[in-house]
């Protein structure tokens, strides 16, 4: 059976070529970054380059790359590390409701050690509003952390405008990009931020890498102690191989960003607009933002989204019901209730998302098959009345 994957805010799989960077470095180039030796410093020279190459996505200086084990780290050094690191009687951080759990479980955390932290609610297109983030600043404020993309609904944040609330207001502004790398033009400098996370396996790139952008003269705490890797920001040996991946990554990122995201566009809006035609009582959730070209979210009324995932699974279609990391919990997504859905249309909605190996062919054959599918398990529904045709 052929199966299609439209998936990749989940995760992606490793580009050919990056995994082509990275092989020798797993055998024959086998050096610790921080030996002396020759065989060190083949390995630090590689990883240098790889820090060069995501400094050129981010528009940063190398020096401000600190390499992570990915976006939940990058998350958590930039807001764990930042307070910290900061004077005690700063102690307000303002985030939005709709962030990751990556960025929402240390905010959490920092609030049973007495920070106080504001959650922004967003509107029901899935954007927070600039002037609730200047309305919400206090003297006290030392943080706003808010997502560049949506990794549900891939709704797009006005960070460019919260990036100039921030620095007006002398505030550390740190922005969960790994939805956005690889889809959005970033430039660190034009957006204002102090502190930006990615994710390897994102972007093509393998799982258990990723950065944290620290703009020079932003001060962070290490989360763990030991070496003094990483500018004394993030100990331990360097991953090698992943590090020379996502430097990889990020190079082929920039390069096809423009076509790629035209094509992806093309694909998401071919399937939603089929989807609304053929599936009735369809809805697109952020359809009224701006969004990442390759996302699509939609609520099938009716249907619960888990079944609906498994049936098209069985069917050779790999999608979601939102955050990954909560597939199997029992609360709606906390990203679909805060743009209003009722907890039923919430647990009806499902996630699309493509990447460089769909194909149209592949996104008609899932059109093809979705209709039936939905319609079937509407039939188990007792809520669900069937149109009725009028000839
Ligand atoms: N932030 C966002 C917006 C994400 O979508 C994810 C992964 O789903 C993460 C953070 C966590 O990244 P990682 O899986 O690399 O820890």
């Amino acid at each position: 059976m052929q199966r299609s994957y439209f998936d990749h805010n989940a995760t992606t799989p490793v580009d050919p070529e990056v995994l082509g960077a990275m092989v020798p470095w797993f055998s024959e180039k086998f050096g610790n970054a921080s030996s002396i030796h020759s065989f060190g410093q083949q390995a630090r020279a590689a990883v240098e380059q790889a820090r060069e190459q995501v400094a050129r996505l981010l528009g940063a200086r190398p020096a401000e790359i600190v390499f992570t084990s990915g976006g939940t780290e990058s998350d958590n050094l930039a807001i764990l590390g930042l307070v910290r690191a900061s004077r005690a009687e700063r102690k307000h951080i303002i985030t939005t409701a709709i962030e990751h759990s990556a960025v929402l479980n240390p905010c959490q955390a920092l609030e049973r050690s007495g920070v106080e932290v504001t959650y922004l609610p967003v509107g029901p297109e899935g954007v927070v509003d600039p002037g609730d983030v200047r309305r919400s600043l206090r003297p006290d404020t030392l943080l706003i952390s808010v997502m560049m993309a949506n990794n549900e609904l891939g709704t797009i944040q006005p960070i460019e405008e919260i990036g100039r609330i921030a620095a007006e207001a002398d505030v550390w502004f740190h922005t969960d990009a790994v939805q956005a790398a690889g889809k959005l033009p970033i430039d660190v400098g034009r957006l204002g931020v102090d502190l930006l996370s990615l994710s390897g396996h994102k972007i093509y790139a393998p799982k258990g890498v990723g950065v944290l952008y620290v703009r020079s003269g932003a001060r962070i705490e290490p989360l763990v102690w030991g070496g003094h890797h990483e500018r004394d920001r993030r100990p331990g040996t360097e991953n090698a191989p992943g590090i020379i991946g996502l430097g990889k990554a990020a190079e082929l990122a920039q390069a096809k960003l423009p076509a790629e995201s035209a094509r992806l566009a093309a694909l998401r809006d071919r399937f939603e607009r089929s989807v609304l035609e053929r599936v009735p009582a369809a809805r697109i959730n952020g359809a009224g933002a701006a969004r990442v070209a390759n996302t699509a979210n939609i609520a099938f009324s009716y249907v619960e989204g888990e079944a609906l995932v498994i049936a098209l699974d069985l069917k050779g279609v790999a999608c979601s019901t939102g955050a990954a990391c909560s597939s199997g919990a029992i609360e709606p997504s906390h990203v679909l209730t805060a743009i209003g859905l009722e907890s039923a249309e919430a647990r009806s909605s499902l996630r699309f998302s493509f990447g460089r190996g769909n194909t149209v062919e592949e996104v008609d054959r899932a059109l093809g098959i979705l209709p039936g599918v939905v319609d079937h398990l509407r039939e188990l529904s007792p809520l669900y009345k069937k149109p009725i045709a009028i000839s």
